[in-house]
């Protein structure tokens, strides 16, 4: 048993997952007690009056030729919020493992963690290293982890500071804290970044999981399907905790279509477009100024400090925008997020702001 199994639950080390109906889908389905009848709102391919394949083959082998990884390192779930809580049910015994975070980082990390039970040791982000990991904090946390630390969430490019982590710095975390805990670097926006995807390296390093979603540049948000790319080691205890049936048919459907040569230059053109409007957007964002400071972004929004946060909001929000407001990550100060929308969104943006006074 490789140590990639053996820090699992061991719950979840001896589990035999659920056994589903047979899966032919040239056969007539008299065994899974469905209707035999489409309803007539029904617009898929497969018929919603079907569950759709327990452990969908041909989504996950489309995401593994789009990846560029084989079919047995990757696990489809609903976003990589379930790939993250999976992760964590998976690995930590509730009141005895934990795990790191990096903060201000993406919340569904420490939210997980603590509904499955686990301690959330924090290992903050250095603000005046823009946002970068604390090096010797994390390397000499290596050297006699924690007990029961078992997953590192690291967040490249983080949300919400926008910046990416440093590749070789994740890779020599990953190495050194082999045997003991996975590192798990989620890159939910990296598509937006001018820097390669760690996926290539999963083939080596072992202990290095890598999240990817289809919500961010391949927008599709409302699909609901996020992947897990790991040593097929932790995939196969994936596969077992996972739900069968978890991503639907028009999901699967959706992932399908999105991956097609036509879809991902449109989507190649938007990120594109996207990475055009974050340099204007930041650039007008500078000269204002209710502005304090904009920091440098990789991802599909910009963190921006303002002199009165609350203002900018108010004033947004009269000209109907919504944006996130990081007041309450104190380490932030008057800091709101704003995710780039259309040029003429953006523009609508610009305007309510440069009305502030
Ligand atoms: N990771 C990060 C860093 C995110 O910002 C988000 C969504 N806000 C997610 C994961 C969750 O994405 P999904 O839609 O795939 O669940």
């Amino acid at each position: 048993m490789s140590w990639l199994t053996e820090i699992a639950r061991p719950e979840i080390r001896a589990l035999r997952a659920y056994e589903h109906a047979v899966w032919e889908p040239g056969l007539v389905r008299l065994n899974a007690n469905e209707l035999p009848w489409r309803v007539s709102a029904d617009v898929s391919e497969a018929g919603l009056n079907r569950y759709p394949e327990p452990h969908p083959h041909a989504l996950t082998a489309a995401l593994a030729e789009f990846y560029a990884v084989p079919a047995r390192c990757v696990l489809a779930a609903r976003g990589s919020d379930e790939a993250i809580d999976l992760l964590i049910r998976s690995y930590c015994r509730a009141g005895q493992d934990a795990v790191l975070v990096c903060p201000p980082t993406f919340g569904m990390y420490s939210v997980a963690a603590r509904i499955q039970g686990a301690a959330v040791i924090e290992q903050p982000l250095t603000r005046e290293a823009h946002w970068g990991l604390d090096a010797s904090a994390l390397q000499g946390m290596a050297k006699s982890p924690p007990p029961g630390l078992r997953l590192l969430f690291l967040c490249s490019p983080n949300n919400p500071t926008g910046n990416r982590l440093d590749n070789e710095l994740i890779l020599a975390l990953a190495r050194a804290f082999e045997g003991h805990a996975l590192v798990v670097v989620d890159e939910a926006y990296v598509e937006f970044a001018q820097a390669p995807s760690l996926l290539a390296r999963i083939a080596d390093t072992p202990g290095l999981v890598v999240l990817r979603t289809l919500s961010k540049a391949h927008g599709l948000a409302g699909a609901r399907c996020g992947v897990a790319i790991a040593h097929e080691d932790v995939i196969a205890l994936l596969r077992k905790v996972i739900q069968p049936y978890a991503v639907t048919q028009l999901s699967i459907e959706a992932v399908m279509a999105a991956l097609t040569p036509g879809a991902r230059e449109l989507t190649a053109e938007r990120i594109a477009t996207l990475a055009h409007e974050r340099t204007r957007v930041a650039a007008t964002l500078g000269t204002l100024p209710c502005v304090r400071r904009v920091w440098p972004s990789e991802a599909n929004f910009l963190l921006v400090e303002f002199e009165d946060a609350g203002k900018a909001l108010a004033r947004a929000h009269e000209a109907r925008l919504l944006l996130r407001d990081f007041r309450g990550a104190r380490v932030l100060g008057e800091a709101l997020r704003i995710s780039l929308g259309t040029p003429a969104q953006n523009d609508q943006l610009l305007a309510s702001l440069t009305a502030t006074p």
